[in-house]
């Protein structure tokens, strides 16, 4: 049922909670005393800072040592949303890690990924250009094996920058597109771009060379 809360921050806002009627008014008051209004919520995201965490990430088997990790990304997530999601993160609920199960800091929302150790350092500095602050839970012994495979991601690293990448038409305007077209139209940073019959052409170039890009991109990425 949705029920009219007066959050913390002082704002209104109507928000769907279900339950007893005991359940339902403990909701409520710890609403009214900690939550905050979805304005005051995307603010507050807004100003903390782009961090990505490093969590290690059991996906269901413990047989073999476990190298596989969950990226996620906390904070001011909002202007780098496209980029993240071209670096292959998805928005989402995320599976659980035993340090979030047992610490329940962070939201269960967010820019995800599942990655092999071995790839970390790929990962890392591909999310290098958006210059986030780094939260690592790896310990000692993960830190070893990342050594390990050293020398060949930085191999794999140098072969992925040598590789030609596309430069964006100059109607992109700086913003990262989100690969879709409505019609004749685009959007950049939320503005709605119609473009001309060359510009239609130079996107489809574009988009034939991005393809390629990343396909060969995404086979040094997978080599093993
Ligand atoms: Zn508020």
């Amino acid at each position: 049922m949705i029920y009219t809360v007066h959050y913390s921050c002082g704002h209104d806002g109507d928000q769907d909670i279900n339950g007893t009627p005991d359940e339902v008014i403990k909701k409520i008051k710890s609403l009214e005393k900690k939550g905050i209004c979805k304005a005051c919520y995307a603010n507050k995201k807004r100003s903390e800072p782009l961090t990505l965490h490093i969590e290690r990430f059991n996906k269901g088997t413990y047989t073999n040592y476990c190298e596989w990790l969950l990226l996620f990304f906390s904070g001011n997530t909002q202007a780098a949303r496209e980029q993240i999601k071209a670096m292959g993160y998805q928005w989402g609920e995320m599976p659980s890690t035993r340090a979030r199960d047992m610490f329940k800091k962070t939201d269960k929302k967010a820019w995800f990924k599942a990655t092999r150790l071995e790839d970390l350092e790929i990962d890392l500095d591909e999310a290098s250009v958006l210059a986030p602050q780094i939260q690592s839970l790896l310990t000692g012994i993960d830190l070893d094996i990342m050594e390990k495979h050293a020398p060949k991601n930085q191999d794999r690293i140098r072969r992925l920058k040598a590789l030609h990448k596309p430069e964006a038409p100059d109607f992109f305007g700086g913003y990262t597109w989100n690969k879709k077209t409505y019609g004749r139209s685009i959007y950049m940073n939320g503005e709605k771009i119609t473009l001309t019959t060359e510009q239609l052409d130079e996107l489809d170039q574009y988009k034939k060379e991005l393809a390629e890009y990343e396909e060969k991109a995404r086979a040094i990425k997978d080599e093993r």
